[in-house]
C-alpha cells in the first residue's frame, strides 16, 4: 500500500478548489508552489492542465472536478470524447505529434497501486508514431492480456487508449508503481523521470518548470 497524500490533503483538489498547486518539500527537492495553475481547457466535470512532472514536453493531464478515484464512468461519454478530441487537436498543433493516452486508476481511496496520485487523472504524453508501436510492444511483453472494463470495476487497473474508442484495461498489480510512467520515460532515456516526485528534485526541477512554461492557456 503507498499512500502518498493523507485524505485531507490532495493536489489536485487544491488546484480546482483553491487555484494553487503546492508539493513538497521532498528529500532534495525544494516546495513548488504555482499560484494560478493553467487550466487549458474544461468541462462541467473535467479539466485539461499540463503535468507538473512532465516526460516529455506538452504532457498533459485530464482531471475530474470532483475528488474521484477512477475515470471508468467517463469512458466513451460525449464529454470524455470532446475533452480527448480537444488534447489530441492541442497536442498535433503544437507538437506535430500524437499521445499516447494512459490512466492508472483506483477503485478504493486506501490504496492506489500503481497510480501516481489517488484524484482520476487521465495521462496524454506526446511522441511519433513509430514510439508509440515501440512502447506497446513494451507494455504488451510485461502485461498479461488485456480483459474488458467490466473485469476492473472492483479493482485497481491500468488502462491505454491504444487507438479511437478501444480501451484496453489490466488489472493493476502491486508491483507495478508508475509502470506506464517508467516504460514511456526508460523509452525517452529520461528514467529519472518516471517519478514524478524525482521530477521536483534540485536536479530536475528547472527542465520541469520550463516544460511546463510551453503549455500555453489559447483563448
Ligand atoms: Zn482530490
Ligand atoms: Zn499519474
Amino acid at each position: 500500500m503507498r499512500k502518498i497524500f493523507s485524505d485531507k490533503f490532495c493536489p489536485f483538489c487544491e488546484l480546482i478548489n483553491k487555484n494553487i498547486i503546492t508539493l513538497g518539500p521532498y528529500p532534495s527537492s525544494p516546495t513548488i508552489k504555482i499560484q494560478k495553475p493553467k487550466i487549458v481547457f474544461q468541462t462541467p466535470n473535467l479539466i485539461v492542465t499540463p503535468d507538473i512532472a512532465p516526460i516529455v514536453p506538452f504532457h498533459l493531464l485530464a482531471i475530474t472536478r470532483m475528488h474521484e478515484v477512477s475515470f471508468l464512468s467517463y469512458f466513451n461519454t460525449p464529454e470524455f470524447n470532446l475533452l480527448k478530441n480537444w488534447v489530441i487537436d492541442y497536442i498535433y498543433k503544437k507538437t506535430t505529434l500524437h499521445p499516447l493516452i494512459f490512466e492508472h486508476g483506483g477503485c478504493s481511496s486506501i490504496d492506489y497501486s500503481s497510480a501516481c496520485i489517488q484524484h482520476a487523472h487521465i495521462h496524454f504524453v506526446p511522441m511519433n508514431h513509430e514510439t508509440k508501436i515501440e512502447i506497446l510492444k513494451k507494455i504488451a511483453h510485461e502485461l498479461n492480456v488485456s480483459v474488458g472494463k467490466e473485469n476492473v470495476k472492483n479493482s485497481n487497473y491500468l488502462m491505454i487508449n491504444a487507438i479511437e474508442d478501444n480501451y484496453l484495461f489490466w488489472p493493476d498489480q502491486k508491483n507495478l508503481h508508475q509502470f506506464f510512467r517508467f516504460i514511456i520515460s526508460e523509452h525517452f532515456h529520461e528514467v529519472q523521470r518516471h517519478s514524478w516526485q524525482k521530477c521536483l528534485t534540485n536536479e530536475q526541477i528547472e527542465k520541469s518548470m520550463y516544460w511546463y512554461s510551453l503549455v500555453t492557456v489559447d483563448q
